[in-house]
């Protein structure tokens, strides 16, 4: 096939003991999955989660050390720690019991957010994306297989800033299970190889600016290390 235009470039991951990567096609974002973090941000816990979307353009390999600009036009630029899920298989209409069969691996993310864009937006009841999927928002850690770490229900999840602990929970408190999520989901989208699922953060969200450094940790996975740049 001839384009016309240079065809976008394909955004892909590492994935942990193998030369492979992981192509990533769709985010889809979970919103307010930890009620502490529904709590910091004003909203009832008693309403569900849902989800949002980035772009595969907000993908940022974060396996070794990752550098991200601060973005333009915000300036409340926070982080948000988050479990993310790498699907491996198709899938549609899953039920809960089945639904991490299509699970290819896990990895720790951060959903970066542009904080005043996205409550700006959300108090007129206008869409997120200036707020949420713009491009690299999304730095990802190299993906651990199921093979290799089975399925994440439970352990620490963590966020630190210049060395400071910002962020501290358990993925047991999510409201949403992973294959609660991934059942959900999968009523509404069909799901495909690539896609990510980025999980839903705990409270302690909070600014960065530029030379801050973050490190996200959660049990059983390879950490992350993102720098802000100017
Ligand atoms: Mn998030």
């Amino acid at each position: 096939m001839k384009y016309a235009v240079p065809a976008a470039p394909t955004h892909s991951l590492r994935i942990n003991g193998t030369g492979e990567h992981f192509p990533v096609n769709r985010i889809f974002c979970v919103g307010r999955n930890y009620a502490a973090h529904v709590r910091e941000m004003g909203g009832d816990e008693r309403d569900p989660p849902f989800f949002f979307m980035k772009p595969a353009c907000a993908a940022v390999d974060a396996s070794s050390t990752a550098h991200i600009a601060y973005p333009p036009m915000t300036s409340n630029f926070h982080h948000e720690i988050e479990l993310v899920v790498a699907i491996g298989k198709a899938g549609t209409n899953l039920d809960v019991e089945t639904a991490l069969d299509v699970v290819f691996g896990y990895a720790v993310g951060l959903d970066m957010t542009r904080r005043d864009l996205q409550l700006a937006a959300r108090d007129k009841g206008r869409p997120w994306e200036f707020g949420k999927a713009f491009t690299g928002s999304a730095p990802v850690g190299a993906i651990s297989t199921v093979a290799q770490v089975g399925h994440l229900a439970a352990g620490a999840i963590t966020l630190s800033v210049n060395g400071a602990i910002r962020q501290s929970s358990d993925l047991k408190l999510m409201i949403w299970s992973v294959a609660e999520a991934l059942a959900y989901l999968s009523r509404y989208e069909a799901l495909q190889p690539g896609d990510l699922i980025m999980t839903g953060t705990p409270e302690g969200v909070g600014p960065v600016v530029a030379g801050d450094v973050m490190d996200g940790q959660i049990a059983g996975l390879d950490d992350i290390r993102v720098s802000v740049g100017g």
